[in-house]
């Protein structure tokens, strides 16, 4: 584990942190910069960089964590949807490089918006790169 990793410091209560649940394998807390009422952030006790290096069972029991708090958003804040996100590498937008995941709640009209554009693909590449991602172990 990185001496200087902010989220292991969470872990070890050597900086605060608004903790709303854990378990063995996880905390969950809330993002101190929300991008909408309730984001929060699950993260594995054991240190791990991405989602390419958490151990499976963590991220198992990140994921499972994060579908209880998607459910107390829609029951308790009134979320209309929830977005699961994860960032893996610095050109995917991560900044935090000790694994997390986001729980947003989503609500009608709030300002978040899709960061891509969508728009059809090339037919051909799409098939490539599936044939790529099929055959790569
Ligand atoms: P990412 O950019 O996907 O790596 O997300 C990192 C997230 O961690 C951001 O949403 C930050 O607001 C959040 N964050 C950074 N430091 C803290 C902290 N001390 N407590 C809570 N959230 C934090
Ligand atoms: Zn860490």
């Amino acid at each position: 584990m990185p001496d200087d990793c902010i989220f292991c410091a969470i872990v070890a209560g050597d900086i605060p942190a608004t903790k709303i649940d854990e378990d063995d394998r996880v905390v969950a807390f809330m993002d101190i910069n929300p991008a909408t009422r309730g984001h929060t952030l699950v993260i594995p006790r054991q240190h791990a960089d991405n989602v390419l290096e958490i151990d499976e069972e963590d991220l198992a029991a990140a994921v499972k964590m994060g579908q209880r708090i998607a459910k107390r958003a829609v029951r308790g804040l009134g979320a209309d949807g929830v977005n699961l996100l994860n960032s893996c590498g610095e050109h995917a937008w991560q900044t935090v490089f000790h694994f997390h995941l986001h729980v947003i709640p989503r609500y009608q009209g709030d300002p978040l918006q899709l960061p891509w554009i969508p728009h059809p693909g090339d037919q051909e590449d799409i098939a490539a790169a599936a044939a790529v991602l099929r055959s790569t172990s």
